[in-house]
């Protein structure tokens, strides 16, 4: 099988695949609570998986995941912190990123976040690299890449549960949370979603439903990026 990931592959496999299809593409998002059932890593780990399978699917090279964030959900009730640095610190560290990227021979570069609430900051940085480097840099955010229907968005709800049951069902554990039939406090295990609840709402099929068509998005998304037509970012539903 070809590879995608930077950190695997020799420099003459690295220079093959740029020239092939010069597109890097970066996964962003927090270690953050969500809820006792999914990982901590849900966000930045669907990000890469959606970038990994458009670069299986059309090539270029997958810079390894960023776990950083400039927000996370925080609060005092839980037994544990999640990965936020704050807005100044966040659009420093994803700049220095994506310029040592760009600085790598790349004419496109997809930056994909797995969390809301830092998109903005995201694009911005992405638009000073798109123009210090003469490339073009398109950053975005999962959810807006398949219909409402599929993923409207959520946080540790039937959404993003199902696509972690598709993409690495060992890590979900739904016996974590209360059976069946018992009621659920959303609030407290911090689960916001038009699908709240995991227990029912969630599946693997549905999870492979949402990631594939992310993919299919993207992946079209790059080729018209690569092909230099105008690609308007989009804004979310
Ligand atoms: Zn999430």
């Amino acid at each position: 099988m070809k590879k995608i990931k930077w950190e695997q592959m020799r420099p003459d496999e690295f220079v093959a695949a740029r020239d092939a299809r010069p597109v890097a593409y970066l996964a962003i998002g927090p270690l953050e609570w969500h809820s006792l059932h999914l990982p901590l890593g849900v966000d930045p780990l669907k990000a890469y998986h959606h970038i990994c399978s458009v670069a299986e699917r059309i090539g270029g090279v997958v810079y390894p995941p960023l776990y950083f964030a400039a927000d996370a959900a925080n609060r005092d009730d839980l037994p544990l912190r999640s990965e936020a640095y704050g807005g100044e610190l966040f659009e420093r560290v994803v700049e220095a990123k994506l310029d040592f990227i760009a600085s790598n021979g790349f004419k496109v570069i997809l930056v994909i976040s797995g969390h809301g609430g830092h998109l903005d900051a995201v694009r911005a940085v992405a638009g000073r690299i798109a123009e210090k480097h003469g490339i073009r840099v398109y950053a975005t955010q999962d959810e807006m890449h398949c219909g409402p229907e599929l993923y409207a968005g959520d946080h540790a709800g039937g959404e993003e549960t199902s696509m972690m049951l598709h993409i690495a069902p060992d890590l979900v554990d739904l016996s974590k949370l209360p059976p069946r039939g018992e009621p659920l406090d959303t609030a407290k295990l911090v689960i916001h979603s038009p699908k709240p609840d995991p227990r029912v709402q969630s599946s693997a099929g549905y999870g492979r439903e949402s990631c594939e068509a992310i993919t299919a998005d993207l992946a079209r998304i790059v080729e018209e990026l690569l092909a230099g037509k105008d690609v308007r970012q989009s804004g979310g539903k």
